[in-house]
């Protein structure tokens, strides 16, 4: 598989890199970081050259996979700037959130826990927007080995679970950390029985798939769970296969901490020489990490004691002291920064729930005002909508009253009052006059021959005359005055305020309105002419009837005597008398 590699890499870079290519190079040089690292470094070289060809991505990946080398190579802060570079260039989610993954790694080995915790938080909430689901499993893994790291064992599993339910069956490399991450989980649970279990599944699978580091490490937890169970025999036949493959791998921290196991193993089994011997080659290692230093000391010194060498002892136990205090502190500091990052997050949960309840209640609230404030306009609209109606229902009744009041109270054909309202109202205005003792007249007129014209020129003629002497007669009179068709072509007209004289006044231009008017606009030449009766309140008068008596007498006096004149009764005084118009004057003067 190596080989293959190299080959690859050598025919890539050989100066015939199409740029199609790079993504692929980048891959293997991925694959490279994990299970060579020597070659890595060559191929990261080779690479570089190429620098100013990638696209983004590209370079993005580029620096991400130059600042996991600096994270082999121990060179933190180098790493960590090539990675924050990494994450201004990467466009991909999926690329983000390995660089991120990777970033935390840089802090945790930098101690530096709170930031370390910022990227893990970063990248969780990232991938939970992502839809892909391998793109999840892969960073659920990276996660599980970031707590891990961390020592936040419990998170391990959730994680590493998560990942193993995500991930798809053809991705084997995935699938064998997930099951790795589980068995991790056990052992620092100390679930050793599930642990011994995982561990040997994980061995099989990722040998069965070619994933070597992971299979060393799955043989090395299952050796690890052995020891500790007490299988001694088990345990060291697994530790020493897992130390061969690491060093066959060149991966040096394991190396260091895998004979530390092998020393713990050989001095609790009883092999004080073996021990001694893994001892020290924990010691020799510069790659070594504090914990199997811690282990190294911690077995020297109980093997120095046991030989009474308690110099050599005690040197060991004071350096272990050491290491022991270095790693409680980092221990701590990972704990504190942990409980920050924890405190962060419910705080953050705390004024998100906070928030969303205060949006709620402000939606809540939106709600309940849109709904006051449809209800109200709808109360408004309704309201002013039935007020609206209601008003024009009233209008209209009123109008319709009104007109068939009007309709009622007015004749017809001349639209003046008929005969009861005409009555009625000149009655009512008499009795306010006769309280006040002011005066009061009453004409009553008939239009003479008037069945001469109907059957002359036909009804209609008749009726253009009637409307046409209401015409001229409502011209006359004042608002006051009140104008009635008695019946037929008879008329009334009540006079308000005004003594005899005013009345005959009135009536004689009356007559000579009527006798002015023009009949060619009817279409027929014809005279025509009205009679007319007046007469006045007087003191013994209680109602409208003894006048409206008095005016029918001086009326048939009128007609009586020639028609087209005034005749008056005053009733009272016994006296009546006729005024003789000038019309009537020329009538009685042609002897007609
Ligand atoms: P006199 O001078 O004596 O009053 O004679 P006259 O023909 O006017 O009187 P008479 O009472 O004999 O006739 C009245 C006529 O008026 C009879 C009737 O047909 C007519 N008349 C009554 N009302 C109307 C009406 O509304 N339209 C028309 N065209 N004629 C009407
Ligand atoms: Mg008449
Ligand atoms: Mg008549």
């Amino acid at each position: 598989m190596i080989k293959s590699m190299f080959l690859t890499a050598a025919i890539l870079f050989s100066g015939i890199v199409a740029a199609d290519n790079f993504d692929q190079a980048l891959s293997e040089l991925e694959a490279m970081l994990q299970n060579q690292q020597e070659g890595a470094n060559h191929y990261l070289d080779t690479l570089s050259r190429d620098y100013a060809k990638l696209n983004g991505n590209q370079k993005a990946r580029f620096l991400m996979l130059s600042g996991v080398k600096d994270l082999y190579s121990g060179n933190y802060q180098t790493s960590l700037d090539s990675l924050s570079k990494a994450l201004s260039l990467a466009s991909s989610q999926q690329l983000l959130s390995q660089i991120l993954s990777y970033q935390a790694t840089g802090y945790i080995l930098k101690r530096d826990f709170s930031n370390a915790l910022t990227s893990l938080q970063k990248n969780l909430a990232m991938i939970e927007r992502l839809g892909d689901q391998q793109i999840q499993a892969e960073t659920y893994l990276r996660l599980a080995g970031l707590y891990y790291q961390m020592e936040l064992f419990e998170d391990v599993g959730l994680f590493a679970n998560r990942a193993l339910k995500l991930v798809s069956k053809d991705d084997t490399k995935n699938t064998c950390y997930a099951k790795l991450y589980v068995g991790a989980y056990a052992i620092e649970t100390n679930q050793l029985q599930q642990a011994l279990s995982a561990f040997s599944e994980t061995r099989e699978y990722c040998q069965l798939h070619g994933w070597q580091l992971t299979a060393a490490m799955a043989t090395k937890g299952e050796g690890r769970a052995a020891s500790e169970l007490g299988d001694w025999d088990k345990a060291k036949q697994l530790l020493l296969d897992a130390l061969n493959l690491y060093i066959k791998l060149d991966y040096r921290r394991e190396i260091g901490s895998t004979q530390g196991l092998l020393a713990q193993t050989y001095q609790k089994s009883g092999d004080a020489a073996k021990a001694k011997y893994h001892a020290e080659q924990v010691l020799a290692l510069n790659a070594s990490d504090e914990r199997a230093k811690k282990i190294a000391y911690e077995v020297l010194a109980n093997l120095y004691a046991e030989s009474g060498n308690y110099e050599q002892a005690f040197k060991a136990q004071k350096l272990e002291q050491q290491y022991r205090m270095e790693l409680l502190d980092a221990t701590k500091a990972k704990a504190q920064a942990y409980e920050a990052a924890k405190f962060n997050a419910v705080e953050q949960q705390r004024e998100i729930a906070l928030l969303n309840k205060e949006r709620e209640q402000y939606l809540a609230q939106q709600n309940i005002n849109e709904r006051e404030r449809s209800n109200s306009l709808m109360f408004s609209i309704i309201f002013f909508g039935s007020s609206l109606f209601l008003l024009i229902m009233l209008l209209a009744g009123a109008i319709q009253r009104n007109k068939y009041k009007r309709l009622s109270q007015r004749d017809g054909l001349t639209g003046v009052f008929n005969r009861s309202t005409g009555q009625e109202f000149a009655e009512n205005r008499l009795i306010q006059l006769m309280a006040r003792n002011q005066s009061f007249s009453l004409i009553l007129l008939d239009l003479d021959g008037f069945k001469q014209i109907n059957d002359s020129f036909g009804h209609g003629t008749g009726d253009w005359a009637l409307k046409k002497v209401v015409e001229v007669l409502s011209a006359l009179l004042h608002p006051e005055d009140i104008l009635a068709r008695f019946g037929g072509e008879e008329f009334f007209i009540a006079l308000p305020g005004a003594g005899v004289d005013k009345a005959l006044e009135v009536a004689e231009r009356c007559r000579l309105a009527i006798e002015g008017i023009d009949t060619h606009y009817s279409g027929h030449s014809f005279e025509l002419t009205a009679s007319f009766g007046v007469t006045s309140l007087n003191e013994d008068d209680l109602s409208l009837d003894p006048l409206l008596h008095r005016a029918d007498l001086a009326l048939y006096q009128a007609k009586s005597s020639g028609r087209n004149q005034i005749c008056v009764e005053l009733g009272k005084k016994g006296s009546s008398k006729s005024v003789l118009t000038s019309g009537a004057q020329s009538l009685a003067q042609t002897g007609q």
